[in-house]
């Protein structure tokens, strides 16, 4: 054992050298907390609800493996979408996996493009797989800046275009035109990112069936199950298939796999929580608009945006020692200066938050 490593440069001596600079996605600790940070849904399910999901958990088999091709959730998801023939689903353990598994099907050496402000992970992944990235920035009323874009576009060649619709952490939907000219002028696959599809009219689902580039990301973490990770991609067969061979065999769990067949019988109660939030983010909004020195964006999402007048971070430290969690996001991007994201939480939540808040500014 002579020469075994014994100090820190050697152990890491064989390492990514650009890893030294990077850092972990850091979450906050939020226990005791009022949670508005993370997009989660506030509300809970009824006690039946809750046993009769338990129930069909007992009934797994957890020393075999879970069906590597997820059949059943794939079969039950493709009605309740009432999908196409021609399309596929391909599941993640949440979005965020699929994203990695999108960039790892890329050539080296390509570019992935997005609007900015907007999801951080798209970022983020490109430098962990080693992709280039360009993030194009939003005109001040958060729309795309398309000619921007499509000089992005003509100059990077990207290989991937990811916009979040409804934008995080903007909360504003697209124009749609700009979009769907974004999608004509591109050879790159353009996901269109529906993590909060759920908190608007919205919906681009279609525009798979037209436009064989487009793909469509969404997820059950905002509608009620984080907890649960699960994403999933729609696409045409001929894409769908070849990011199957990426994914690794096991990468939804058997608990997950049953659970979601359990979601989507009684996706009723998820609908009607959806509602609930939808309208106490319409309140929330009011509220917040009779506050003269802040500025609110509207939003078709489960947040608000809004920028005080006196200093984000203060308010944003004040609020921690009021037992409440939102995100700063002052440091984000310049066009988000002195911004705060509130997530839209349970009414008795969001009092607490307003009353906390007005008392800081
Ligand atoms: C939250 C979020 C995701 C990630 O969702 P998971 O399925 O929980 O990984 C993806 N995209 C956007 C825009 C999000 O806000």
């Amino acid at each position: 054992m002579s020469n075994h490593p014994k100090d820190g440069v050697q152990l890491t001596s064989f390492l990514r050298p650009d890893l030294v600079n990077m850092h972990a996605y850091s979450v906050p600790d939020s226990s005791g907390m009022i949670k508005l940070d993370a997009m989660e849904n506030p509300y809970s399910l009824t006690n039946t609800l809750r046993s009769d999901w338990l129930e069909v958990l007992k009934h797994i088999d957890f020393n075999r493996y879970p069906d590597a091709s997820a059949k059943e959730i794939t079969k039950t998801l493709r009605d309740h979408l009432n999908l196409d023939e021609g399309f596929d689903l391909l599941f993640g353990n949440g979005s965020d996996e699929i994203i990695l598994l999108l960039m790892l099907a890329m050539e080296k050496n390509r570019t992935i493009l997005f609007p900015e402000p907007t999801f951080v992970m798209y970022r983020l992944l490109a430098q962990i797989v080693g992709l280039k990235s360009s993030g194009v920035t939003l005109k001040e009323s958060f729309q795309l800046d398309l000619d921007a874009m499509l000089a992005a576009i003509a100059k990077e060649n990207p290989c991937l275009i990811f916009i979040s619709q409804p934008n995080n952490p903007t909360g504003n939907v697209f124009d749609r035109a700009d979009l769907e000219t974004i999608i004509r002028h591109t050879n790159g696959l353009v996901i269109i990112d529906e993590a909060y599809q759920a908190f608007t009219e919205h919906d681009a689902l279609t525009w798979a069936l037209h436009y064989p580039n487009v793909l469509i990301l969404r997820t059950f973490s905002k509608i009620g199950l984080a907890g649960l990770r699960l994403g999933f991609l729609v696409g045409q067969n001929a894409i769908i298939n070849e990011l199957h061979k990426i994914r690794l065999p096991y990468n939804v769990n058997s608990l997950t796999q049953a659970s979601l067949l359990f979601v989507l019988e009684h996706y009723d109660a998820f609908v009607k929580q959806t509602q609930q939030i939808c309208m106490e983010r319409e309140k929330l909004l009011v509220a917040l608009r009779q506050i003269d020195s802040l500025t609110v964006w509207s939003s078709e999402t489960n947040f608000l945006l809004f920028r005080p007048e006196k200093s984000a971070n203060d308010i944003f430290q004040a609020l921690k020692e009021n037992h409440i969690l939102i995100k700063k996001l002052d440091q984000a991007h310049p066009i988000l200066s002195n911004c705060l994201r509130v997530t839209v939480g349970s009414p008795e939540e969001n009092i607490a938050f307003l009353d906390a808040l007005k008392k800081l500014v």
